[in-house]
This record gives C-alpha cells, sequence and structure tokens, in this order.
C-alpha cells in the first residue's frame, strides 16, 4: 500500500467549553467551591477560574495527508500550544508518512526535553499524537479501537464525575465521583462537611453504589489520612483521588500505607510520560493509574503506561477525554471501566464532554456504551464547523 504522507499541520485555539472543560460559564458545578492548593488563599477559594484554571484554551490540532484526509485532536494548551506545534513540532509532521507515528513521538519528545517533559510541551505533543491516531485511522476507513487491537469487550460502563453521584445511579451508572469542597485551610468544620455530603451521598445511593472523592491535589498527607480513613470506615469511599501534590511521590505511598486496606488510592491526572508513571508504579504510590491521554504524551505513550501498569497488576482508568480514551479503554484488559465527565451545569443531564467543539460525540446510554458507537473512522468525531477558529502562528 502506497502510504500518504502529511503535508500540512496547523494549529488553532479557540475559548469556552470543550477540551478545555473548566472553561465555563458561571453556576457550574465545576467551579463551585471546590478545594485546590490554592484555596489556602481566601481569595482563590470560591472559583477555580479565579487562580486561572481556564487561563489555557483549547488546543486544535489538524493534519492534512497527500490524499486530502485531514487528521484531528483537541486538548488543552490554547496559543502556547499553538506556537510549539507551528514554530517547533511542525518540522517532525510534515513530509513523514502517516505510518511514521512512533518515530514522530520520540523526535517531538526528544527535541523538546529541554524545555518540556511535563506540563504543556506534553499537552501539545498529546495533541499531535492524537491528530495522527486520527488520520491514520481515517486514511485506513478504521476506527482507532481497530488499530489497537480491537475491543476486548462488547461495551463500555462507566462512573460519572459531577456533583450528583445520587442522579449518576439513577442514570445508570456504576458510580459517582465527588469533588472535594474542602480541604486543610478550613479545619475541622470543613472536614465535617466533607463527611457530611459523602454520608447524604451514601444514604441516597445504597450500600453498593461506587462513590470516590476527588481531590485535585489539594490536601496533605495527613488530611488525607484522617479524610480517607473515616470515608472508607463509615460510608464506604471506593477511593480517594489525587489527595497530594503530584510531585509528592513519596507522600502518595505514605498515604497508600496509611489507609485501610480495601480502599483505593488514585492518581495521574497529572501526570506524564513513561517515566512518571514509572515512578507512581514502583514507588506504590497508587492502585489505579489515571492518564489524561490528552496530556500524558497521546495515545502512542499511554499504551506504554498501559504495559508497565499491566506488568504490575494495575488498573489503568483514564481521566475524562471521552472518545480519545474510549477508543483505548475498550481494546484493554487492565482498563475494565471507563470516566463520563459529566459537563452539564447542574451534573444533572448526559451531555457530550466536548460540546461544542465536538460532533457525533457518543455519550453512555444507562451508563454504558456499545462498541459498535465507536466504529466510525477515526476517532469517529467530527468538528463542529460554527466554532470560531483563531490561528494564532503559521510556520
Ligand atoms: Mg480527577
Amino acid at each position: 500500500m502506497d502510504m500518504p504522507t502529511i503535508q500540512h499541520i496547523r494549529a488553532f485555539t479557540l475559548r469556552g467549553a470543550g477540551a478545555d472543560y473548566h472553561d465555563q460559564g458561571s453556576g457550574h458545578w465545576i467551579d463551585d467551591h471546590i478545594w485546590t492548593p490554592m484555596a489556602k488563599y481566601p481569595e482563590y477559594r470560591q472559583s477555580r477560574q479565579s487562580f486561572g484554571i481556564n487561563v489555557l484554551g483549547t488546543l486544535l490540532v489538524e493534519v492534512e495527508a497527500s490524499d486530502g484526509t485531514v487528521g484531528f485532536a483537541v486538548t488543552t494548551g490554547g496559543e502556547l500550544g499553538c506556537w510549539i506545534v507551528e514554530k517547533h513540532l511542525a518540522r517532525f509532521v510534515e513530509g513523514q508518512k502517516v505510518t511514521d507515528i512512533e518515530k514522530i513521538w520520540d523526535q517531538m519528545y526528544n527535541a523538546t526535553l529541554y524545555y518540556g517533559r511535563k506540563g504543556i510541551v506534553l499537552n501539545t505533543i498529546s495533541g499531535v499524537d492524537l491528530a495522527l491516531w486520527d488520520l491514520l485511522a481515517k486514511v485506513r476507513g478504521e476506527p482507532v479501537h481497530a488499530l489497537l487491537g480491537g475491543p476486548v469487550r462488547d461495551e463500555l460502563q462507566f462512573y460519572m464525575t459531577g456533583a450528583r453521584p445520587d442522579l449518576a445511579k439513577a442514570q445508570g451508572f456504576i458510580g459517582g465521583k465527588l469533588p472535594l469542597h474542602h480541604g486543610p485551610a478550613e479545619g475541622p468544620e470543613g472536614m465535617r462537611k466533607n463527611l457530611e455530603l459523602l454520608a447524604a451521598m451514601r444514604r441516597q445511593c445504597g450500600d453498593d453504589f461506587w462513590l470516590m472523592y476527588d481531590c485535585w491535589m489539594g490536601l496533605d498527607l495527613d488530611y488525607a489520612t484522617r479524610l480517607a480513613t473515616t470515608a472508607y470506615n463509615e460510608f464506604g469511599l471506593k477511593w480517594i483521588e489525587e489527595a497530594l501534590p503530584p510531585d509528592d511521590y513519596w507522600g502518595y505511598a505514605d498515604l497508600r500505607r496509611k489507609v485501610p486496606p480495601g480502599l483505593l488510592v488514585t492518581t495521574g491526572e497529572h501526570e506524564a510520560t513513561r517515566w512518571g508513571f514509572r515512578l507512581l508504579l514502583e514507588m506504590g504510590c497508587c492502585d489505579i493509574l489515571q492518564p489524561d491521554v490528552g496530556w500524558c504524551g497521546g495515545l502512542t505513550e499511554l499504551l506504554k503506561i498501559s504495559a508497565l501498569a499491566d506488568a504490575h497488576g494495575k488498573l489503568v482508568v483514564p481521566h475524562g477525554s471521552s472518545v480519545y480514551s474510549y477508543h483505548f479503554v475498550i481494546t484493554r484488559h487492565n482498563s475494565p471501566f471507563a470516566e463520563f465527565l459529566n459537563m452539564s451545569p447542574g451534573a444533572d443531564q448526559v451531555v457530550p464532554m466536548f460540546h461544542p467543539q465536538l460532533l457525533d460525540e457518543p455519550v453512555p446510554v444507562n451508563g454504558r456504551l456499545k462498541a459498535s458507537a465507536l466504529d466510525k473512522p477515526g476517532f469517529g468525531v467530527r468538528l463542529n464547523p460554527d466554532l470560531a477558529l483563531h490561528r494564532p502562528h503559521t510556520h
């Protein structure tokens, strides 16, 4: 087969909800007094947008092949990501065969080592990588999951993240993950409120429904240990997520030793590359890895992280990221369920996560999604043609 080459790569930014899913209007559950590492400052406590959680905006990467096929992906990265794509990474992409994904990844990563390794650079590499997988799968006329070895089960099952686990249960999800609203700087009263909310949700959801707390990096070891222990012993918390700052590998290892057996410690949403996850695995930091495929290095890197986790007997349940993770999860034995991040303002409707940026984005029905819903070529989504795209740089 004569493989097309990649002729053009273009990077755009756009504002508002979508891949930068924190860029929501006021009154949204995702920005309602959620505890963060910045919440120790009272002036940044009520809203995460107040400290700039939505400053980046969406990065859209488009790659066009010599046969006219266009692949694309969205992630968080905005104008900074556009600059990295257009001024630096484009040289490793244009002129290469559409099958050269592994080589392109290696060149993008090694060429940016002196200023990259994590954060915005890896977000950007992830965006390019996902666009390349979308392009290759479209050139082949197959869904991305077929390129990964095909589905290992007939359907995905989901837990829901949002403020309403009670509705998640009614809608057929296997669990509900709450954002944590109070942390160490709010003392015993905040701790009491955290436990009261969990208790109320346990009463509404019954004994068997999974309930989890997402702590968005905001706690310290002592607070996290006390919260997790009481939450598990009294209210059956299933896991405590991202309790500590992501660089505190030692703290995570301590936390995992200190919490009651049976309670799962999870993290990895803000970790990147096989080397970052190797640290989490070898230091015994957690029970479930939660890489975001749009941030950790893309699908090419997620496959390596997943294989490493499998050899350590650990599950990989990617953070959010909709179709970009669904095509991966359905092909992995050690990814038995997926996250559905509820982006409706009250967490009461099942809406596509990347709305309004993507069209044809599938959503769970009764908490599940048939593998056949992922059978369109590429990642199976279209870019909404009504979007106001901005291309701040060219090359
Ligand atoms: Mg999280």
